[in-house]
């Protein structure tokens, strides 16, 4: 299964109804049927709301924070000074993960790490934003764990067999970073430039950062 699979998967029972709208054009907007948990969630939001106990603005503000302000570029920015600052490396690999509730752990050529959550969808939000679908979904969250080399391949990624995978569990306390590998041919380029290699896949663990293609203005 690719990740496009994982993410098909996973959405499979929440778009059918949207699967008809995709095949063919229409001139007409399509209502597609939301999925249980979408009208698990609407209901619970309108009770709270109807309670008094949360407000609509707020939650919409907080979404938008996340979606739109809060996002991968965070972590990118991050990673891109733990690769240009040592003293900050130090710093962001011994954060006192009680206080901060976020662990940093880095990539060697001999060690990779990825991150996962068996038991619901825990992920940094903070410096990652919003979690991809095929995080959450049951096949990665299964199988991240039984057979890690197997789901990384399916990402594109092929570790070497003497290369340790060690497999990391969210939970509601502990929320992980992966530090990624800074690629080789990166050493003339700025923080910005160093971010902008950096994707959200590299911190999650299931991809590399890779350099710039050669001759690509960095
Ligand atoms: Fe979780």
């Amino acid at each position: 299964m690719t990740r496009r699979g994982f993410v098909a998967g996973a959405g499979a029972a929440a778009t059918s109804g949207q699967g008809h709208a995709a095949e063919h054009k229409h001139d007409h907007d399509h209502q597609a049927v939301p999925s249980d948990l979408t009208l698990r969630v609407k209901a619970l939001e309108s009770l709270l709301v109807e309670k008094g106990l949360v407000d609509r603005a707020a939650l919409d503000a907080l979404v938008d924070s996340y979606e739109h302000k809060v996002g991968p570029r965070n972590g990118a920015r991050v990673v891109a000074k733990a690769w240009a600052d040592p003293a900050y490396k130090q710093r962001l690999l011994t954060f006192d993960p009680v206080a901060s509730h976020l662990i940093a752990v880095e990539n060697t050529p001999r060690l990779h790490h990825v991150v996962v959550c068996t038991l619901c969808s825990c992920y940094p939000w903070s410096v990652l934003g919003l979690p991809p679908v095929w995080y959450k979904s049951a096949p990665y969250r299964s199988r991240a764990v039984i057979d890690p080399r197997g789901v990384l391949r399916e990402f594109g990624l092929d570790l070497p067999a003497d290369v340790e995978v060690r497999v990391w569990d969210s939970t509601a306390e502990i929320r992980y970073l992966v530090l990624p590998e800074r690629p080789a041919g990166t050493e003339k380029l700025t923080e910005d430039q160093l971010a902008a290699l950096v994707t959200r896949d590299a911190m999650v663990g299931v991809a590399k950062v890779t350099q710039p293609a050669a001759g690509a203005k960095a």
